[in-house]
């Protein structure tokens, strides 16, 4: 790549990889990653276990913090920011700080969108009541762990039995919580929870 301006916006698996990666091939380059959330570079596979204590430490999750990308790499990571819109005539990037709502703009000459998915909530009627969580996000993980501390909850619900929904669910039941998993589909589907932890933390 010749040298320039690369912007990343989203800082976990995807674009703290891409930052990585764009250093690697060019020490010239201005790189910097954008993202809306306070943590990146976070093993997202390890949300069910920390949910249920297997993972104990909030750290153990954390596999870079935004200061180590600049320390480490060069690159400037920008947490609490949301692109909000990209001009691709001009090359900019507009995007509102959150903390203080102030809106800042950043020019580039290559533009990565590194911005993962987010739940899918059926519409069901109550999806706004309280105790209704998603776990997506390390932020949620949190919410969760403090929900089932303060509130002594006694019994779940799961809506999915996909492999995420069924390892929270196992880490639920492990945390001594009656869980009910809710699935579509005629069948759930199963990995060998072990199994699938190795193969995570092999990954991140
Ligand atoms: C509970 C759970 C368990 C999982 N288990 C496994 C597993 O065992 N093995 C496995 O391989 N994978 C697993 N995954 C999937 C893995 O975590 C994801 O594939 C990975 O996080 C995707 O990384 P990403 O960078 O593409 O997106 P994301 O992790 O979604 O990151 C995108 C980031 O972009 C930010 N963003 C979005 N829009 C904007 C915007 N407009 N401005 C600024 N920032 C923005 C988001 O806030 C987010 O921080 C699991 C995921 C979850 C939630």
């Amino acid at each position: 790549m010749e040298s320039g301006n690369v912007v990343i916006i989203g800082g976990v698996a995807a674009g703290t990889k891409a930052a990585a990666k764009a250093r690697r091939e060019n020490p010239d380059l201005k790189v910097t990653v954008l993202t809306r959330e306070s943590y990146v570079s976070y093993a997202g596979c390890g949300l069910p276990y920390y949910i249920g204590d297997v993972i104990r430490e909030e750290k153990e999750l954390l596999v870079k913090k935004p200061e180590d990308f600049l320390i480490d790499y060069d690159i400037d990571v920008i947490t609490g920011i949301e692109a909000l819109k990209i001009a691709p005539e001009e090359k900019t990037v507009t995007a509102k700080d959150l903390s203080d709502g102030a809106v800042r703009e950043f020019n580039y000459d290559k533009l990565v969108l590194a911005t993962g998915a987010s739940p899918s909530i059926p519409p069901v009627k109550g999806k706004e009541l309280g105790n209704i969580v998603t776990v997506r996000t390390l932020r949620e993980a949190f919410a969760i762990k403090k929900l089932l501390r303060e509130r002594n909850i006694k019994k779940a619900v799961v809506v999915g039995g996909g492999m995420i929904g069924l390892e929270v669910a196992e880490n639920l039941v492990h945390t001594g919580i009656k869980t009910t998993v809710v699935e579509l589909a005629p069948h759930i589907k199963w990995l060998f929870p072990a199994r699938r932890t190795r193969l995570c933390w092999r990954a991140t």
